[in-house]
């Protein structure tokens, strides 16, 4: 049996009184495309944030590649990995936000050298190296020089793209990545992700983009309320829901 790539066991996350993630079970399989799709405010960040670090959970288990995420297990005690063990564990997750989070004074090519060389402490020749064939395969190897101010919306988030994947991740998480674009530029990031997932990336990609969802998803998970509604292969959950609050969600968004 092959390690998932994340799993998540009984996952529970509150933000003091307000319970917002109520038992979360799921598990995504290497090289899966995994969309997770629900209404506003149902805890598909919470969940994307718990699984980077940028949260921590209250109750249940969650792993990354077989790694329990932010901790350690000595027979059936946790203990609480060191910020330097959780920094290891983070750089090999990618994540891509609503909104690009460039650093407006570097170049798209900077942008994209800038972990690798601070974190990892990679030679800057080698970072650029990478960086300029990342550039290219986002379909941006002629903007390299230009600033995120001097790029459209989908242009800076297909830098954010490539940033991501500068630090040669083996999970990516994608929140709402294409939301905060004009409908016209939509396309273009979508393509990238479609590439992605045709080399065999790992990606959790929170959407709105049923056609995307249907078209490259492997797994698709509607979740509601801070608990998995539904859950199976996209075709099916979109053809067929089988429980109202997923129908009723889906009529709203197809
Ligand atoms: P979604 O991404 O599905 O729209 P979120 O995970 O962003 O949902 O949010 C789920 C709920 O958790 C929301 O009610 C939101 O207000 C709340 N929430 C998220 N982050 C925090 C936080 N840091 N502190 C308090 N409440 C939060
Ligand atoms: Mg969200």
């Amino acid at each position: 049996m092959t390690t998932p790539m994340v799993k998540a066991e009984g996952v529970h996350k509150s933000f003091g009184a307000a319970h917002i993630l109520k038992g979360i079970d799921l598990e995504v399989a290497p090289r899966e495309v995994f969309c997770l799709v629900g209404p506003s405010g149902s805890g598909k960040s919470t969940f994307l944030r718990c699984i980077n670090h940028l949260e921590q959970i209250n109750a249940g288990r969650l792993w990354v590649d077989g790694q329990l995420v932010g901790y350690r297990q000595k027979g059936d005690k946790l203990y609480e990995l060191k910020d330097s063990e959780v920094a290891l564990q983070r750089r090999d997750i990618g994540m891509v936000f609503q909104r690009f989070n460039l650093f407006p004074h570097m170049t798209a090519i900077e942008n994209v050298m800038e972990a690798p060389i601070q974190v990892k402490g990679e030679a800057k020749a080698v970072a650029r190296a990478r960086a300029e064939k990342l550039l290219d395969r986002v379909g941006l190897g002629d903007k390299t020089k230009n600033y995120p101010s001097q790029l459209s919306g989908g242009q800076q988030q297909r830098v954010a793209i490539a940033r991501a994947l500068a630090m040669e991740p083996k999970l990516m998480l994608f929140d709402e990545p294409t939301s905060a674009l004009d409908p016209e530029l939509v396309g273009d990031v979508l393509d990238v992700m479609r590439g992605l997932a045709e080399d065999g990336m790992t990606m959790i990609v929170v959407t709105h983009e049923m056609g995307f969802a249907r078209e490259v998803g492997d797994a698709l998970v509607f979740m509601d309320d801070g608990v998995v509604v539904e859950s199976g292969h996209p075709r099916d959950v979109l053809t067929n829901p089988q429980q109202d609050r997923t129908k009723a969600f889906l009529s709203k968004v197809l």
